[in-house]
């Protein structure tokens, strides 16, 4: 049987009572060379296939996390607003937010915050629907202040890149938080700037820092890394996609946070991995990979 388009990982829990739910939204393919940027083909596709037109068969990842009675969805897809043309060269099936929401029988309108990793079409796209309003009705949309004004700037390569129509059309119906720096949106779910891929560019820490104090509480935490880490694939820390706006920035700041996660056992989310989620990893001789068990 194929599998769905959509679907809802378990849910796994997290220190100070979060759950995490992977949403998985549909799929696209990007180009395999701008995937792995300056990394040589025959070190990545040792693992990593591409099909005819030389692209990978990459997930659109989002995290429905609730906590301390709130909602946050990570993530809102390539939405509906691409055209025929685009959808075709980006391989693009799904990523509609809604639609897998409900898919899953989940309601948009239940949404209390849209964290979004930074302003690319495969995470910004979905935040407004066919029709210019707010995928998510009550939601406040949770963007980085650096990312909002690199969108707004006048950087020639960002041009037509960043999806400043959503930003703005979410702006005007006053559901647009701007955060500066790192901020906690309810207790056990932060995020955190990190940069390196986009300017603005955020990740989301999931669980209490100090444990939920509950005898019953695992205690552990989780990290969904954005387009910073997109997959597993690039856990050697130096595998800079063509991408990423600020490669030597990115180097450093994956290589700080990969640390902390083999060394604190957080599990990892990944916005593009096609497997299982999430991971954890461990630190060898040779670099991260995923830890077994
Ligand atoms: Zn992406």
């Amino acid at each position: 049987m194929p599998e769905p388009l959509h679907a809802l990982s378990p849910a796994r829990r997290f220190s100070g009572n979060v759950t995490v739910r992977v949403l998985r939204a549909g799929w696209f393919r990007p180009d395999a060379g701008g995937f792995f940027g300056v990394v040589p083909r025959p070190l990545w596709s040792r693992f990593a296939e591409t099909d005819d037109r030389g692209r990978l068969h990459c997930r659109l990842n989002l995290l429905l996390i609730d906590a301390a009675g709130k909602r946050v969805l990570v993530e809102t897809g390539t939405g509906t607003r691409l055209s025929d043309k685009d959808r075709d060269i980006k391989g693009v099936e799904g990523g509609d937010p809604a639609e897998a929401l409900r898919a899953v029988g989940e309601d948009p309108a239940s949404v209390d915050f849209v964290v979004v990793s930074h302003l690319h079409y495969d995470h910004a796209g979905g935040m407004i629907d066919a029709d210019g309003r707010p995928t998510f009705p009550r939601a406040r949309y949770v963007v980085q202040r650096e990312e909002a004004e690199a969108a707004h700037g006048d950087e020639l390569r960002l041009r037509g890149v960043m999806e400043v129509e959503q930003l703005d059309l979410v702006r005007s119906a006053g559901q647009l938080a701007e955060v500066n720096g790192e901020v906690e949106l309810v207790e056990g779910i932060s995020v955190t700037p990190t940069g390196g891929h986009t300017r603005g560019s955020q990740a989301v820490m999931i669980g209490a820092r100090n444990g939920g104090g509950r005898q019953d509480d695992p205690h552990e935490r989780a990290i969904f890394f954005g387009d910073l880490i997109p997959t597993r694939w690039q856990l050697p820390v130096r595998w800079t996609s063509a991408y990423d706006d600020y490669p030597v920035d990115a180097v450093e700041v994956r290589s700080r946070l990969l640390a902390r996660a083999a060394a604190e056992g957080w599990w990892c989310y990944f916005t593009h991995d096609p497997g299982e989620l999430p991971i954890r990893l461990e630190a060898t001789e040779k670099g991260y990979r995923p830890r077994e068990g």
